[in-house]
């Protein structure tokens, strides 16, 4: 069983949408989760929308409202010609129960508004996706991710609860993914990364770009062989390709390292993402959505090519005080 995530800019526009399901058929011989982000740059607009919520400027906040429900109304347009598809209805209603929401005044929790709101992004990307996978051919079940990813109520940043959480994947979503009669095809899932939910079934969130971390604990939950994170880039490289011209791509690298990449500030996967994954075993793989053939970079515990080429992060701004008696 595998975990796919694929990110906003795997997401951002109806070719890409297109490119997805590609990779996906490429991978149809055994079960599979699909987690996503919201498409392109809409988590930034949407908290951009929970700010003028929450300061009550209701025109400026009804504009931009407008702007993120034409961005997926385009897409969908793109990529369902049928304008009768149900696709429709079902955005017009996600986007109306935010809309019904944000009319109202706000409460006065930012983090609870902000994980109301901004979680519409990964609700509709996954709507979208799911159905054009279904409509090319390659039928899935869509899960919402509020009822698998349990957490606490620390909201924006909320914590997994590890116990109940592994329990919950399991129950609901092994039925499907490892049904006892023979299948023609093996399942698929799709659910939303980032978004958790509390036992009392308030919506969170797990932290911006947390959706890595989603696909980590879903496999954590199911044992999942791999996870793979598809990336605008073509894997893990030795320094940020932005700051530096000569770098290098790390073929394979020990979660160690990973780790201390990651605590350091490389970009390229959410910090939490790894320790679940360190604790079973599974390895993961950061490939290039854009060239998928491409081996990319493979994390695990087998790697002992850490010490055969330094990495550099680069922080600007910061000054280092060490402290020793
Ligand atoms: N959509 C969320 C963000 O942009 C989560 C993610 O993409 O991982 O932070
Ligand atoms: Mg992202």
């Amino acid at each position: 069983m595998r975990v796919f995530k694929f990110g906003g800019a795997s997401v951002k526009d109806p070719a890409s949408v297109r490119n997805v399901g590609r990779i996906i058929q490429g991978y149809r011989q055994e079960p599979m989760v699909v987690v996503l982000s919201a498409m392109d740059k809409t988590t930034n607009a949407l908290e951009r929308l929970t700010a003028l919520f929450m300061e009550g400027k209701k025109e400026e906040m009804l504009r931009l409202f407008e702007q993120i429900k034409t961005f997926h109304l385009h897409i969908a347009d793109e990529l369902f010609p049928n304008p009768k598809h149900p696709i429709f209805s079902t955005l017009e209603q996600s986007f109306y129960h935010l809309l019904y929401y944000i009319r109202e005044t706000a409460g006065s929790q930012y983090n609870y508004e902000y994980d109301r709101i901004v979680s519409t992004g990964e609700l509709v990307s996954t709507q979208i996706i799911s159905a054009y996978l279904k409509e090319a051919g390659i039928p899935n079940q869509l899960f919402p991710a509020r009822k698998l990813i349990i957490t606490d109520a620390n909201f924006r940043d909320a914590r997994v609860d590890w116990i109940q959480t592994p329990q919950v994947v399991k129950s609901k979503l092994g039925p499907y993914l490892f049904p006892s009669k023979e299948g023609n095809k093996p399942p698929l899932i799709v659910t939303q990364g980032f978004i958790g939910g509390t036992s009392q079934g308030f919506t969170t969130t797990l932290g911006r770009e947390g959706s890595d971390y989603t696909a980590a604990i879903l496999a954590y939950a199911l044992d999942a062989t791999e996870v793979t994170i598809w990336k605008d880039v073509p894997g893990l490289l030795n320094a940020d390709p932005k700051i530096m011209e000569q770098t290098m791509l790390l073929p394979e690298i020990s979660y160690q390292e990973a780790i201390e990449l990651a605590y350091y500030g490389a970009t390229v996967i959410h910090p939490k993402t790894l320790k679940p994954l360190l604790s079973k075993n599974i390895p993961l793989k950061v490939k290039s959505f854009s060239d998928p053939a491409a081996a990319g970079t493979i994390i695990d515990a087998h790697s002992n090519n850490d010490k055969l080429h330094p990495s550099y992060i680069f922080k600007f701004n910061q000054v280092l005080a060490s402290i020793f008696p």
